[in-house]
């Protein structure tokens, strides 16, 4: 929180014209300075004072604090299918799965926490069968989309309650949302897009994610707060193999929200175009790099695609010439894959594109530079031009199809 230190503060007005956010203001009555609760500690106004009258505390958890959190919780988040039907994304399997990894040290308890509307939850049995000990039950229709506001007040509740440890998301559109919201309001320290976890001798968390455009890889330790938050890239761990067998605790948590705490209204919900090509759960992903030539040429790779059944992907590349868009980009700026078949056209394997297919089962890179660093990390790589290559590869593969 913003202090501010009246016998320091003159009133002069500074901080009010600095603040981005108009969540600092001066008093005409005191002449001293105020905070609002839009402020967010961004520390603009504690460098402009001149009088040394701001200055941010940070709440840290005292050792003896630290000791009442344990227990790695995860959002367990849900999505509508095409008949609107609410399912458990895929990466909260995959954040169990690592959840039991970091468990093997740890040795505590792992749950899930899954929101939504009365009666209209998907069956939860399956998070047992895929690592969770427990599930926090958190009902109410105010739930049945998802908005920040209900969903922060939730979940912030619930942490306050359950003090753990660690706390996970998926760094999807919505957890990218939330998670933020949350380490605010409980003060707590949040690593983003994380793409390893690991537990220290201290047993604290260690965060992994590139940084400096992926040139190095950040550890990062929230040694003072807790939970230690952290978002995974989807696509990134593995998802655990199921065991039937397990079996868990059902835990309600009573929901106190307020029609008046959401602010955001829901008018109509469509399914965008953007949303029918996932790169994210394909199977099978023919990915254009440069090499390509020009956007003509994208003919060639969609064919390939159509006829194995996959779809197109692209590199950076090409989204920045226009040629491609967002949602099909592949790497660190874009998504994180990981298909059972990679098949990479002309791209010449940056680390910023690597980071985000590394996990693919079978990669197969075809360029004309033997010394291309797609190769260091193919199963199967082929020299060689891919207009030679493919429209070869499409005329064997009808010819066999013909013969069956
Ligand atoms: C902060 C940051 C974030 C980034 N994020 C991403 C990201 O998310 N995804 C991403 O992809 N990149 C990302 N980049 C860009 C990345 O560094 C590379 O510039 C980019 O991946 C290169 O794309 P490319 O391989 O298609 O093109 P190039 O590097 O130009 O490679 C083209 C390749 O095609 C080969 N080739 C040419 N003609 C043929 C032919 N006829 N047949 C076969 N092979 C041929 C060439 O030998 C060459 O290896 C990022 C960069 C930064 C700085």
């Amino acid at each position: 929180m913003l202090e501010i230190n009246e016998e320091n503060c003159i009133g002069c007005t500074i901080c009010e014209k600095v603040c981005p956010f108009g969540a600092i203001f001066v008093d005409p009555e005191d002449k001293k300075a105020k905070v609002l609760d839009t402020c967010t500690l961004c520390g603009a106004c504690v460098n402009a004072c001149r009088y040394d009258a701001i200055t941010i505390k940070r709440k840290t958890v005292s050792e003896e604090d630290l000791e009442k959190y344990s227990g790695i919780m995860i959002w367990g988040e849900l999505e509508k299918d095409e008949l609107k039907n609410l399912q458990i994304k895929n990466v909260v399997f995959e954040l169990l799965g690592k959840a039991q990894e970091l468990n093997k040290t740890l040795n505590e308890t792992i749950s899930v926490v899954i929101l939504g509307p009365p009666g209209k939850i998907p069956p939860i049995d399956i998070l047992y069968h895929y690592g969770a000990d427990e599930v926090f039950l958190c009902e109410h229709e105010l739930l049945e989309n998802y908005s920040t506001d209900g969903f922060t007040t939730v979940i912030t509740t619930l942490i306050i309650n359950e003090k753990p440890s660690i706390f996970f998301y998926g760094a999807t559109v919505n957890g990218r949302d939330l998670a933020p919201r949350i380490a605010a309001r409980i003060a707590a320290g949040l690593t983003a897009d994380c793409t390893a976890f690991d537990i220290n001798k201290e047993k604290q968390l260690v965060q992994t994610r590139p940084a400096f455009g992926g040139n190095i890889m950040a550890s990062i330790i929230s040694p003072f707060t807790r939970p230690q938050m952290a978002t995974a890239r989807p696509n990134n761990f593995q998802i655990p193999i199921k065991d039937t067998s397990r079996k868990g605790d059902l835990k309600k948590f009573e929901v106190k929200i307020e029609k008046q705490t959401i602010r955001t209204k829901i008018i109509e919900e469509t399914i965008s175009k953007v949303d029918t090509i996932n790169i994210e759960e394909a199977d099978i992903l023919v990915s254009a790099g440069k090499g390509i030539g020009n956007k003509e040429n994208l003919k060639l790779v969609k064919e390939l695609a159509r006829e194995i059944k996959g779809i197109m992907s692209s590199s950076r590349a090409l989204v920045d010439l226009g040629w491609t868009s967002h949602p099909i980009q592949v790497g660190q700026s874009g998504k994180t894959v990981s298909p059972k078949l990679y098949i990479a056209l002309g791209i010449s394997g940056a680390i910023q594109h690597l980071v985000g297919m590394k996990s693919s089962d079978i990669l197969i890179a075809i360029n004309t530079d033997p010394e291309a660093p797609i190769f260091k990390v193919a199963d199967f790589g082929i020299v060689g031009d891919i207009f030679e290559i493919i429209p070869q590869f499409l005329k064997q593969l009808r010819a066999e199809r013909r013969k069956n």
